[in-house]
């Protein structure tokens, strides 16, 4: 579904203010996987989210949706790019356009040219996903923070893309916003098939994803499965970020001689593996 090949990005290219925000990094992603893509800040997360849906394109390397190399794609094909990949960035203050909801989750798809009907029928869709449809004759600058960022998603979801990119969505939630936005993209996953790419710094989130991809400097530090790669206290504190809660738990308990099987990265799997010490 992507393939991204050595790509490299930087920012104020061939001035003083260059800055290499990715330095060759490779991975592919196939169709219905479940990707946490972590990071300290300024690793590169939100430059590669952009090189996803060809809003960036790589200064060397390649980046390829459905097999279509960005950098070639011109109008059509840039059209189907962003079609395929849909992102939701960071801030979803930014990226509220209308002052009635439904228009703004409208926005996406009248700008991919789909029918006024099918409009409707997506909007309606997309926001009963999201669990906002009831708010549609609403204003969107009143929301909470996690239901502003529910209708982004909306927004994103509307387009049917069947790459969704989601740029530390929960980040600036409180619990329980985050809980209802990781509701929503598991529920979406499950019943769209949808693939996911989660950029997310909460290690406890990721720990929803099949595999992580941890970036740091711009570069891949780490691509394997969430159990692996996310277990792995030390490797993960050595590039700034935090293992899962649960995981450090039992990392401090092994230190102190209370041994645990690895690979514990949540709650559940902490409590099963205290409850079987004899
Ligand atoms: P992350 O999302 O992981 O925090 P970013 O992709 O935003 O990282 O940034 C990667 C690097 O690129 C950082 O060093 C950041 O300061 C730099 N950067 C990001 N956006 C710009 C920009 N518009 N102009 C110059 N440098 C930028
Ligand atoms: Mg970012």
């Amino acid at each position: 579904m992507i393939s991204v090949r050595n790509a490299v990005y930087k920012y104020n290219r061939d001035t003083e203010d260059e800055v290499i925000a990715l330095r060759g990094v490779s991975f592919d992603i196939a169709e219905g996987e479940f990707v946490a893509l972590v990071g300290a800040n300024g690793s590169g997360k939100s430059t590669l989210a952009k090189l996803l849906n060809a809003l960036y394109i790589p200064d060397e390397g390649n980046v390829f949706v459905d097999g279509t190399d960005t950098a070639s794609a011109r109008g059509e094909d840039v059209v189907n790019i962003r079609r395929t990949v849909g992102v939701v960035f960071q801030n979803p203050d930014n990226q509220m356009v209308a002052s009635v909801i439904e228009d703004d989750v409208a926005f996406g798809p009248e700008n991919l040219g789909i029918p006024s009907a099918e409009c409707r029928e997506r909007v309606d869709w997309a926001l009963e996903c999201v669990g906002m449809y009831a708010h549609r004759k609403g204003t969107p600058f009143r929301l909470s923070g996690g239901q502003k960022q529910r209708i982004a998603i909306a927004g994103v979801l509307a387009m049917k893309p069947r790459v969704m990119v989601l740029d530390e969505s929960t980040a600036m939630l409180d619990p329980r916003g985050k809980k209802e936005v990781m509701d929503v993209v598991e529920r979406i996953r499950r019943d769209e098939g949808m693939t996911v790419v989660m950029i997310t710094h909460f290690p406890g989130e990721a720990a929803r994803a099949d595999r992580v991809i941890a970036l740091s400097g711009g570069k891949v530090a780490t691509d394997a499965p969430a159990r692996e790669a996310l277990s792995d206290v030390e490797a993960l504190r050595s590039i700034g970020l935090e293992a899962p809660l649960p995981t450090r738990i039992a990392y401090e308990l092994g230190r102190k001689g209370v041994c645990l099987p690895g690979g514990i990265i949540t709650p559940e799997g902490l409590a099963e593996a205290l409850c079987a010490i004899k």
